[in-house]
């Protein structure tokens, strides 16, 4: 490829810091607001105009979908994200589950609140190109916005970007799923104009359950058994009738998915209905294709809703997520990979910085946590090898594919990035690095916070 060389400059340092969060997902907030809780200074930094990643960006209200009865789990920062958004009228309650459904713009304010309260100082609207570099360590970060190239230096740095893109800057080893193994990427969207009596009734009369996902193609998957008859809010149906009619064509039969939560407004979000195969989200023109094609797919599933579904003869498009949602990029080579084993049966860590439910979701595996198993996090998941200086929370943490349709899910990235800010606090407090810091007394401010871990 033909190359140009940029001439080299200097950058202004805007800010100084203790902790820099780069990324503000379920992950890179709850670090920042551990961090600032344990009493250090924090940059929380974003490329987007809102906090909250997945949740607010792309439309990803199913927090916690997962949580039955007998359910146990490490309750912190995640479930105040829920009981938070409940308090603050951005939530309902999600129909598969014990759990409330966020409300992926009324999130926005709550994240604004919470970042707010701790005393964070916010730094929306700029996007990560390069650490700034000590030898192997991370020092800073140098950001790109309308102001053009800035620099944000700080004592630790926490990766958060969900595609552990200051971890692969920097020179950490990363490993990414081969494209036609990757979990699919979605667009998602919401509807305005839905008569929620009938489509209640339209449920109620014909309810789906989670075996109804074993339809065959992009939905087929392997449960535990005891998923297969629990109601889930799954619609496949309207689309197989909308192939059968010539409105979607036949390859096509990838369009099926759940609905997340019914308005008393007419409106129906968090819509997850559309799977898009081989979309490398490091990759801008695979992303532009994802984003166009998706919108194609979308319009044709709300056309076979407005057919076929009860309840939404009148429906129309609300809104697209702000962007494309992806679900599996890379994930650093950490001092521990999580592996399948782990997550199947109840990994037990003496590092361990939280715990998660027994709840696997992706690459064709189901398994909901209605029997109280459960496993730890561990700590070194989150070490890069060969950077310093660095924590890499959320989705890119260590481990193999099953392991990450475990640790991908919203709420377990808010337990790692939970871990991560403490560590990061305790660690400049401390003045040592994070390989070297006291995780006994990690474990200790998590508890004090509200963290179970063991
Ligand atoms: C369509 C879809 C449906 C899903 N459904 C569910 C579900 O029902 N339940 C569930 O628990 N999980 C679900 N997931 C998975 C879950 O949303 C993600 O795995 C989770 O949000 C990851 O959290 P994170 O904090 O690591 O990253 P993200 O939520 O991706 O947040 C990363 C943040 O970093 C920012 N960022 C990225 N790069 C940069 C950069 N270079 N500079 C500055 N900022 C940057 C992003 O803008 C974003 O705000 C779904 C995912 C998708 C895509």
């Amino acid at each position: 490829m033909r190359q140009i060389t940029e001439p080299a400059r200097s950058v202004d340092v805007i800010h100084e810091t203790d902790v820099i969060v780069v990324g503000s997902g379920p992950g890179g907030l709850a670090a920042a607001l551990a961090a600032a809780r344990a009493g250090v200074e924090v940059a929380l930094v974003e490329r987007f105009g809102c906090f909250g990643g997945n949740i607010t960006a792309v439309g990803v209200e199913g927090f916690a979908w997962y949580r039955h009865e007998a359910t146990i789990e490490a309750g912190g920062i995640g479930r105040e994200f829920e009981d938070r958004a409940r308090d603050m009228g951005a939530a309902v309650p999600e129909s598969q589950s014990l759990s409330y459904e966020l409300d992926s713009e009324g999130f926005k304010i709550v994240a604004d609140r919470l970042v707010e309260e701790a005393g964070i100082r916010p730094m929306m609207h700029r996007q990560f190109v390069a650490p700034v570099m000590d030898g192997d360590r991370v020092i800073g970060i140098i950001t790109e916005s309308k102001a053009g190239r800035e620099a944000i230096l700080g004592k630790l740095v926490i990766d958060a970007t969900g595609d552990a893109d200051v971890a692969h800057r920097a020179g950490a080893p990363t490993l990414m799923t081969p494209p036609e193994k990757m979990m699919a990427a979605s667009v998602m969207f919401h509807l305005a104009g839905v008569d929620k009596r009938a489509f209640m009734e339209g449920i109620k009369a014909d309810p789906q359950t989670y075996k109804d996902w074993g339809g065959g193609g992009e939905w087929t998957i392997e449960t535990s058994g005891k998923e297969d008859d629990m109601f889930s809010p799954f619609i496949k149906k309207p689309f197989d009738r909308a192939i059968e009619e010539g409105l979607i064509p036949p390859h096509l039969n990838t369009i099926a998915g759940t609905w997340g939560a019914m308005h008393d407004t007419g409106e129906l979000t968090y819509m997850n209905l559309i799977h898009l195969d081989e979309v490398d989200g490091t990759d801008p023109d695979s992303l532009t294709r994802g984003e166009i094609e998706g919108r194609r797919q979308a319009m044709l599933a709300v056309e076979a809703l407005r057919r076929f579904m009860p309840g939404c003869e009148g429906a129309r498009l609300r809104n697209f997520g702000m962007t494309i949602g992806i679900r599996d990029t890379r994930k650093i080579d950490a001092a521990y990979n999580m592996t399948e084993t782990d997550v199947r049966e109840q990994g037990r860590f003496e590092d361990s910085i939280g715990i998660y439910p027994e709840f696997i979701d992706g690459y064709g595996i189901l398994i909901l946590p209605t029997t109280g198993r459960y496993m730890q996090l561990p700590y070194r998941s989150m070490l890069p090898q060969r950077v310093k200086g660095l924590l890499v929370a959320g989705r890119s943490t260590g481990g193999d594919r099953i392991a990450h349709a475990a640790t991908r899910n919203m709420s377990c990235c808010a337990v790692v990035g939970q871990g991560a800010g403490v560590a990061a606090a305790l660690a400049v407090k401390s003045g040592r690095d994070f390989a070297e810091v006291d995780l006994g007394a990690v474990q200790a401010e998590l508890q004090r916070q509200g963290v179970r871990i063991h």
